[in-house]
C-alpha cells in the first residue's frame, strides 16, 4: 500500500502516467479479488467496507427489482449484523415488506423457514454466511438451491440472493459459484487488510441501482475516486487469507477448544453460546452468570486482553445482543456474554494468559455485583 500513499499517488481517472499506473494497480487488484472468489473481474466493486457493500447490495438490488416490476418483498434473518438489519429497516421505510427469519438455539437459520417465506413478490433474500457474534455458519448453498427450484416452479420468477460474508475470509473457502449467490459483501480489515475498504461481488446481470451517484468509477456502480492504497491492500490481504485455509482453521480451532475447555474447568457458572461444530473456528461466545460483560471487558483490557461484549459495532448502546436474543438466550445470561476472537497470530501462550487472568477477574466482579445487589454499598 505504501507507494500508493506516496510517490505513486496518481488518480486512476487521470490520463497522465501516474494515473495510468494507479489504474493498472486497480485492475490487478480486481483480478486478484475475482480469482480469490471464483468471480469475473467485472463483477468486483471496491467499496468503503462491509457496511457499504451490504447496504449497496440490499438497497440497490431491491430497488432495481421493484422498478422492474418484480415485487417488493425481501427475506433476511434476525441475526444479521446491524448493517443488514438496518438496511432492511430502511427498505421497510421505503415501502418494502421484510420477513426476518428466526434462528434456532445454536444460531442457525432453517432452510425450510426460508422456503416457507418465499412468495411471488419476493425479490431478494439476504442471509449472512457466518455470524459475527457466535460464529454459526448458515446453509447458503442449500438456500440458493431452494430459491432456484422455487423460481423454476414459479415461472422463472427471480429472487436475488445476497450474503454478508464479512466473517468468512481466511476461515472458509469462498466461491461465489459454489455458494450460488448473486451478491456477496466483504470487509478488508476482517482478513488482514486496511480498515475502511471492502468488496461487493455483484454477479453479471444482477439488477442493481447504485447507492452512490456521480462519476463513472467502478463500472458505473460506485461513484467516487477510488481508495487505491486500500484496494491494493485489500487484494493482497485476500490473496494471503485465501491460502492454507484448512491448516489455519485447524490450528486456530484447536486453540479455541483449549480456551473453551480451560474456561469451563476454571470458571464456575459459565455457558457457551452457539454451536461449536458448524461454526467459524476462531470465535468463542461465553456467558458469565452474575456479572455485566462491559465490566469484564474493562477488567481484561487492563491486562492487555481485548475482547468484545455483544457486537463490537453496538458497544455504545445498552441493548443486549439481538443475536443472543434471537437464539433464545435468557436476558440475564446475555448481559454477561463475552466474545473471544482468535486470530492467525494467537498462540497457546496467549490463551494461557487469558486462563490466568480470567478466573480471578470474574470472581472479583461477581463479588462486587453481589454486594451491590444486596445494597450493602453506601452511596459515596
Ligand atoms: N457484517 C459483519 C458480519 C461484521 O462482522 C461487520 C463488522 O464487524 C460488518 C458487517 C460491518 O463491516 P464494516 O465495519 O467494515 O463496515
Amino acid at each position: 500500500m505504501q507507494p500508493f500513499l506516496g510517490e505513486r499517488f496518481g488518480n486512476p481517472s487521470g490520463l497522465y502516467s501516474t494515473g495510468r499506473e494507479a489504474q493498472a494497480a486497480l485492475d490487478a487488484a480486481r483480478g486478484t479479488v475475482a480469482r480469490c472468489l471464483g468471480a469475473r473481474p467485472a463483477e468486483i466493486i471496491f467499496t468503503s467496507g462491509g457496511t457499504e457493500s451490504i447496504n449497496s447490495a440490499m438497497l440497490g438490488i431491491a430497488y432495481a427489482m421493484r422498478r422492474a416490476g418484480c415485487g417488493d418483498h425481501i427475506i433476511t434473518t434476525s441475526i444479521e449484523h446491524h448493517a443488514g438489519i438496518h438496511a432492511a429497516q430502511m427498505l421497510e421505510e421505503l415501502g418494502f415488506e421484510v420477513t426476518y427469519l428466526p434462528c434456532d438455539h445454536s444460531g442457525h437459520v432453517k432452510v425450510d423457514e426460508l422456503a416457507r417465506a418465499l412468495r411471488p413478490e419476493t425479490v431478494l433474500a439476504s442471509v449472512m454466511l457466518a455470524n459475527n457474534e457466535v460464529g454459526s455458519l448458515q446453509p447458503l448453498t442449500q438456500i440458493s438451491e431452494v430459491i432456484q427450484s422455487w423460481a423454476k416452479r414459479h415461472g422463472g420468477h427471480r429472487v436475488m440472493l445476497h450474503t454478508d460474508a464479512v466473517q468468512a475470509p481466511g476461515w472458509l473457502p469462498i466461491d461465489v459459484g459454489a455458494l450460488g449467490v448473486d451478491a456477496l459483501s466483504l470487509s478488508s480489515h476482517k482478513f488482514g487488510g486496511p480498515k475502511g475498504s471492502g468488496v461487493l461481488y455483484l454477479r453479471r446481470a444482477t439488477p442493481y441501482r447504485p447507492l452512490l451517484h456521480g462519476g463513472g468509477q467502478e463500472m458505473q456502480k460506485r461513484a467516487g475516486t477510488e481508495n487505491v492504497a486500500g484496494i491494493v491492500g485489500t487484494a493482497t490481504a485476500l490473496d494471503l487469507a485465501s491460502r492454507e485455509i484448512d491448516a489455519r482453521s485447524a490450528r486456530v480451532g484447536q486453540l479455541r477448544a483449549y480456551l473453551r475447555q480451560g474456561i469451563l474447568e476454571r470458571v464456575p457458572d459459565v455457558l457457551v453460546n452457539g454451536c461449536q461444530v458448524n461454526c467459524l473456528p476462531n470465535n468463542l461466545n461465553i456467558s458469565f452468570r452474575g456479572l455485566e460483560s462491559e465490566a469484564l471487558v474493562a477488567a481484561l483490557d487492563n491486562h492487555g486482553i481485548a475482547v468484545s461484549s455483544g457486537s463490537a459495532c453496538s458497544n455504545s448502546t445498552w441493548e443486549p445482543s439481538h443475536v443472543l436474543m434471537a437464539m433464545g438466550v435468557p436476558i440475564r445470561q446475555a448481559v454477561g456474554s463475552i466474545r473471544f476472537s482468535l486470530g492467525e497470530t494467537t498462540t497457546a501462550a496467549d490463551i494461557d494468559t487469558v486462563l490466568d487472568v480470567l478466573p480471578p477477574a470474574v470472581a472479583r466482579l461477581r463479588t462486587s455485583a453481589t454486594i451491590a445487589a444486596a445494597g450493602t454499598v453506601e452511596p459515596a
